[in-house]
């Protein structure tokens, strides 16, 4: 083979040069180098991303691209279903070989090993490569072989067998070849009519630097505090807020574990914080076998179980949750928080989702679908994940089922009310014995903060104990048809 023909760079969920497998594969291969990433079609396609999604994929892309250019290079767009636009490109380029980063939904799995194999029918060189996960579903196995279905024997296997590969800086220089390209303008993913994203820029500096700047003040300090602080959504340092990063592949897991761990053999990091915040990056690790063994985790009830469970129709209902209407100031607060900026801290997160489908006794594929369009993180696995587990249908341990008190749950994690106060502006004037519970205060005390319950902000749209009850009772009948 002469090694004028050029190689394929198939970038896909791994928008990063520092640290990527597939990428120093390419380079070593010593061939010039087409670096394409396709917006796919068709059947074998991802899930087809949400608005939020879109917009940090645009902006990706582009600092990609200005990277690529820096160091010789250049990022070719495509548009169609795979199986045909690389093979496609192949020919059209004379490439002698391809390669990528694996990923783990079902639709793609059966679209990379399609292409692979005509390549490899073909003669073409095609190699994949880990650069998402620490360890793949397949390679950490239970004594008696299967995949783990509990979290906590998971994260005590991965922490005995996960050994780190060598880190891979990013090429100072590749040989780039030219291919035709869409323009990443045309591709009409930043919105427009309304721009509603002007929140999300303020917040969020997406490409590879970004993460890098995430994860180093992150490490520089706010780690050490973590287990104190991460269940507190007022805390703006509390958690890393790497997550859009890790989901676009502009950091790896491998580099944040790298990373915590140097800080802990420098004791530059408090021991319980940074072991906690590495179980939650195994906790993505998690989602992601679990999506592996169960593609269908985004729409079908992991314990199908739940395929009994009596769920409700409420439009209003969905609309007022949606909007950060409930009545219940962490639970709007929440849905405020990831409206404006694309994110929401994990803890009201858990409050949301359990407020939707227990309060509310909707499915939770309704919410995850929100989620999915307006996260700037929505991940194809652990959004889903999470969604079943806060339900009741998902992998959970847990042999009761869970009700979260928004009143209660506000009060423990937001005491302050600096986080309601924040997204909840209409209510700030209340003393904190109030704040997340305005319908509680007497006449005088509204009146005092300036705040007219129906007016300015909602009563509850169902009562605590109602909702509460009512979860139960669905729940009870559900187990009563098993
Ligand atoms: P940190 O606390 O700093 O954690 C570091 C990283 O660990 C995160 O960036 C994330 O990659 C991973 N992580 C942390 N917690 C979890 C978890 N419970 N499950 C899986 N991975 C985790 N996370 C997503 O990345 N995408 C989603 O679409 C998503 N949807 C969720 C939906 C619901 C209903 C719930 C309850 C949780 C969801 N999560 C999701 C998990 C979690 O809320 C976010 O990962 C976390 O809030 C991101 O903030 P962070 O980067 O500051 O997290």
């Amino acid at each position: 083979m002469s090694s004028a023909s050029p190689a394929i760079l198939w970038f896909r969920e791994d928008l990063r040069l520092t640290d990527n497998p597939a990428l120093n594969a390419a380079v070593n291969s010593g061939r010039p180098l087409i670096c394409v990433y396709l917006r796919e079609t068709g059947a074998g396609a991802p899930r087809e991303m949400g608005g939020a999604s879109r917009w940090w994929l645009n902006k990706s892309l582009a600092s990609l691209g200005a990277s690529l250019e820096a160091i010789g290079g250049k990022l070719t767009l495509r548009t169609g279903p795979a199986e045909k636009i690389i093979p496609a490109l192949v020919e059209e380029t004379g490439a002698a070989a391809v390669f990528w980063n694996r990923r783990y939904g079902l639709p793609e799995r059966e679209t990379d090993a399609a292409i692979k194999k005509t390549l490899k029918d073909n003669g073409v060189e095609c190699q994949s490569f880990n650069g998402r996960l620490l360890m793949e579903p397949w390679d950490l196995k239970t004594g008696s072989g299967g995949w783990y279905k509990v979290f906590t024997p998971f994260w005590r296997a991965l922490q005995a067998q996960y050994k780190p590969p060598a880190f891979i800086p990013s090429p100072k220089k590749i040989a780039g070849a030219s291919a035709e390209t869409e323009n990443l303008k045309d591709w009409g993913l930043h919105p427009e009519k309304p721009d509603w994203s002007g929140g999300i820029a303020a917040a969020w500096e997406p490409g590879e630097v970004g993460a890098q700047k995430r994860l180093d003040a992150f490490l520089d300090g706010p780690v050490s505090d973590y287990v104190g602080t991460r269940n507190l959504p007022g805390v703006s340092t509390g958690t890393s807020r790497l997550s859009p990063h890790l989901r676009f592949g502009e950091i790896g897991p491998a580099q944040i574990w790298r990373a915590v761990r140097a800080r802990l053999e420098a004791q530059q990091a408090d021991e319980d914080s940074a072991r906690v915040f590495l179980s939650e990056i195994a906790w993505r690790e998690f989602s992601y076998t679990l999506l592996y063994y169960n593609p269908a985790l985004a729409t079908e009830n992991y314990n199908s179980n739940f395929n009994q469970m009596a769920w409700r129709k409420d439009d209003s209902g969905f609309a007022a949750w949606s909007r950060g209407q409930t009545g219940y100031p962490i639970v709007d607060a929440g849905m405020r928080e990831l409206w404006h900026t694309g994110w929401m801290h994990n803890r009201v997160r858990m409050i949301v989702a359990s407020f939707l489908t227990k309060h509310l006794l909707l499915p939770w594929q309704q919410g995850e679908q929100w989620f999915w369009d307006t996260l700037v993180d929505a991940d194809p696995a652990a959004n889903p994940a999470s969604w079943q587990w806060t339900a009741g249908s998902g992998a959970d341990a847990a042999p009761y089922f869970r009700v979260f008190n928004p009143i209660s749950q506000g009060q423990k994690f937001d005491e302050d009310g600096a986080y309601v106060r924040h997204w909840c502006p209409e209510l700030a004037g209340l003393p904190d014995k109030y704040l997340h519970a305005p319908f509680e205060a007497d006449a005088q005390t509204l009146k005092r903060a300036r705040v007219m319950l129906g007016t300015d902000y909602p009563e509850p749209i169902i009562d605590h104990p109602v909702g509460r009850q009512r979860a139960l009772d669905a729940y009870k009948a559900m187990k009563e048809e098993q």
